[in-house]
């Protein structure tokens, strides 16, 4: 998977490459799925959600630029696996999922993987987890329509928020964002991308004005 995915692709950080190779992705899949953990796509993981494509965790992860000091808030917790491999590249890592019942499930598996340092929260992502606050990064598997304000209000500085911007159109694209010198939000794009809609007060606004 390392090899053919992510350092094929272009994944070039070690600390990233290493990371994906520790975490055991086949301990984050439903059981009759476990043959296919390491595919080259996203999987279900029950309640309509999906634990994302591996690349795609990689490629968030290096755009993060996770050092062992950082702090991170990992919105939409699903299976836990980015979770984890976050752990395995930050200090502190506090994930928050808005479905019960896929938060209880990841949190006793990251417990019994032994990630004791990972906080696994339920709630709306959208509003960012203050008492937490302040991350050094922000990373989000579900798109939104544009970057939270409660995130930018959370994020240490020189911190860097990851997450699938939806258009109007409906096509995503996968952003980095930085908050500038003169206080604004610097953006770059790191490609097209799919994933499931970010749902709460600051998430995906389809058909609403400024959004789908
Ligand atoms: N990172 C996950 C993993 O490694 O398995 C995959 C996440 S899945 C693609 C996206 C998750 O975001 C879903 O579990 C969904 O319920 C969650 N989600 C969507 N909107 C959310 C919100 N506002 N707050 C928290 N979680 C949210």
């Amino acid at each position: 998977m390392v090899s053919r995915q992510l350092e094929a692709r272009g994944i070039r950080d070690p600390a990233v490459l290493a990371a994906m190779r520790t975490v055991p992705r086949e301990r984050f899949v439903p059981q009759e799925l476990i043959a296919h953990a390491h595919d080259d796509n996203p999987l279900p993981i029950g309640s309509d959600q999906t634990i994302s494509q591996p690349y795609i965790v990689a490629r968030m992860l290096e755009a993060a630029e996770l050092d062992p000091t950082a702090r991170v808030l990992d919105v939409g917790t699903g299976s836990g696996y980015a979770a984890a491999v976050s752990a395995e590249l930050a200090s502190d890592v506090v994930s928050i999922e808005r479905i019960p019942e896929l938060a209880d499930a990841a949190a006793r598996r990251l417990r019994s993987l032994g990630y004791a340092d990972i906080t696994v929260l339920v709630g709306d992502g959208t509003l960012g987890a203050p008492e937490h606050a302040p991350f050094d990064a922000i990373i989000a598997a579900a798109a939104g329509s544009d970057i939270p304000p409660a995130w930018v209000a959370q994020l240490a500085p020189h911190g860097r928020i990851v997450l699938p911007i939806e258009a109007a159109s409906g096509s995503q694209e996968l952003i980095v964002a930085t908050v500038g010198h003169d206080g604004r939000l610097v953006r770059r794009g790191l490609g097209a991308v799919l994933f499931v809609p970010l749902i709460g007060e600051a998430g995906l606004k389809r058909g609403r004005p400024g959004g789908r």
